[in-house]
């Protein structure tokens, strides 16, 4: 079963396995910052599975100081991919880029040592991990 991600813009369009190993919550400075909220939803899997469909030319790649490459669509600036994605081995595939009927849920929050003051965390049950799930 292939799943169809896309952007806000619906410039970029791509297709992924639904096997994400794990899926989890990435509460991070860095995830925060290109989110506008309390973090990031991601699905992870080897970075040659992602099948960019339409709109490979609007994507923008951001290397920020501390952690790997994020990538984003140039236009309307939605946050696609993590984890060094097209170059490292395995990646991080936002789950927003699904929409709202995509119903695997997240198995754990990571980074929480950058849960900000401003930001609560759902009592939910998932294990949290001061920084990646182990
Ligand atoms: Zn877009
Ligand atoms: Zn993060």
């Amino acid at each position: 079963m292939a799943l169809r991600g896309s952007c806000q813009c619906g410039g970029v369009r791509f297709e992924v396995p639904d096997h994400f190993e794990p899926r989890a919550f990435c509460h991070c400075a860095t995830c925060k910052k290109l989110s506008g909220g309390v973090g990031t939803a991601n699905g992870r899997l080897r970075s040659e599975e992602v099948t960019i469909l339409e709109g490979e030319e609007l994507l923008r790649t951001y290397q920020p100081e501390e952690g790997t490459a994020k990538t984003f669509c140039s236009v309307c600036g939605s946050n696609l991919f993590g984890g060094g994605w097209p170059e490292s081995e395995s990646s991080s595939v936002r789950l927003a880029a699904f929409g709202l009927d995509y119903d695997r849920k997240p198995e754990a929050h990571t980074f929480v040592r950058s849960v900000a003051a401003w930001e609560i965390l759902p009592e939910d049950g998932l294990p949290r991990y001061e920084i990646r799930a182990t």
